[in-house]
């Protein structure tokens, strides 16, 4: 069984030591960040590294990000930053923004990818900058999740997926953000997102910024295509139950759709709505599990990992899940939603 380290209520200095211990020792730690919880492992050692694919089943050719406590390893394992990851920096570390940027290639290259990019953050969480600051090392850390399920915002979700395939857990409670951190890169002074986050376009176009979203934000990636981000390529989030997304403002149309089923013959419908609709649909006979008020993107962003995983045990046929506008966290919540449904939208 891993050890299970709670840090809800405070950061245990000599329990600290032994996880950093466990880092240093080629061991694999689950932690929180404020965007969902890592597998984390030693960034400089081969060995380790490859146990995190193995523990997520991921595929070979997806990157990990590695997160850094300090602007000194930044330089140690990039070439450097332009004005522009500057300013990035300056205005978003620590914070949940990932920066592709040019290795120096004294990293694990499973880390990597084999890529001569690295994508780099300074998490904005206690627990995290702590463990890479007693461990004296960049730490590697994709989402704590099976590869294709939702990342883990809660220990209770992750626990027994990865029970005994990692060394330790630390509890930090349930992440703030909820949703991945942005990755961006940045090519002829432009700012490309590959990966919407919490860091919204509109964000780092207040900065006077340059800034686009990848094509591949919103569209599926057709086979032999190239991207910019290899995670693109893979399925992500999917529940084994049939969902639908539902765009925003759509509702009329989730209506006919909820009719269309219901005249055809007795199937099971559910919907993951906004609090604002939960008396209409339970007036109609839909079993409604509540997401949070549409007005509340982040209060949304939080809870919608944990939801989706939860799909599946309610024996829906079919599940629809609202959407909502693609403007600041939005974007992101419309990303991973569209893909938990499989591009299957209303
Ligand atoms: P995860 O670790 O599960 O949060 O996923 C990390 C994401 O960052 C994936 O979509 C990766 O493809 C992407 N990523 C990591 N490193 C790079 C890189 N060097 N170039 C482009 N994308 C990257
Ligand atoms: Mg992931």
């Amino acid at each position: 069984m891993s050890i299970v380290y709670d840090f809800k209520e405070n950061i245990k200095k000599d329990e600290l030591e032994n996880i950093a211990h466990v880092i240093n020792d080629g061991g694999l730690v689950v932690f929180p960040t404020e965007t969902v919880y890592g597998i984390g492992a030693d960034a400089t050692n081969s060995e380790a590294v490859k146990k995190i694919f193995l523990a997520k089943g991921r595929p070979q050719d997806n990157p990990l990000i590695v997160h850094i406590s300090n602007l000194e390893m930044l330089d140690k394992y990039t070439y450097g930053i332009n004005s522009v990851e500057k300013k990035l920096i300056d205005a978003f570390w620590p914070g949940p923004l990932t920066i592709i940027l040019k290795s120096k290639n004294n990293l694990s290259n499973n880390v990597t990818a084999g890529l001569d990019t690295v994508g780099i953050r300074m998490p904005d969480n206690d627990i995290a900058l702590n463990i890479i600051e007693v461990s004296q090392k960049p730490i590697a850390a994709p989402s704590a999740n099976i590869s294709g399920k939702p990342s883990g915002t809660k220990i209770e979700d992750i626990f027994d997926e990865l029970n005994n395939r990692v060394d330790a857990f630390v509890d930090g409670g349930d992440t703030d953000i909820g949703i991945e951190s942005t990755v961006v890169k940045v090519d002829n002074g432009v700012v490309n997102i590959l990966r919407p986050g919490k860091i919204s376009l509109e964000d780092i176009k207040a900065l006077g910024l340059n800034v686009k979203l990848d094509r591949h934000v919103f569209e599926d990636v057709k086979d032999g295509e190239k991207v910019e981000s290899p995670g693109m390529k893979h399925r992500h989030y999917a529940p084994k139950t049939k969902a639908i997304l539902v765009e925003y403002d759509k509702s009329d149309k989730m209506l006919d759709k909820i009719k269309s089923y219901q005249a055809k013959n007795k199937i099971s419908i559910g919907a993951i709505c906004y609090k604002e609709h939960e008396n209409e649909l339970k007036n109609i006979g839909i079993k409604t599990i509540v997401m949070g008020s549409r007005d509340d993107l982040l209060g949304i962003s939080r809870n919608i990992f944990s939801l989706i995983r939860g799909i599946d045990k309610y024996n829906f046929d079919v599940c629809l899940i609202e959407g909502v506008k693609k403007e600041y966290i939005g974007t992101a919540i419309m990303n991973r939603l569209i893909r938990a449904c499989g591009y299957n939208i209303l």
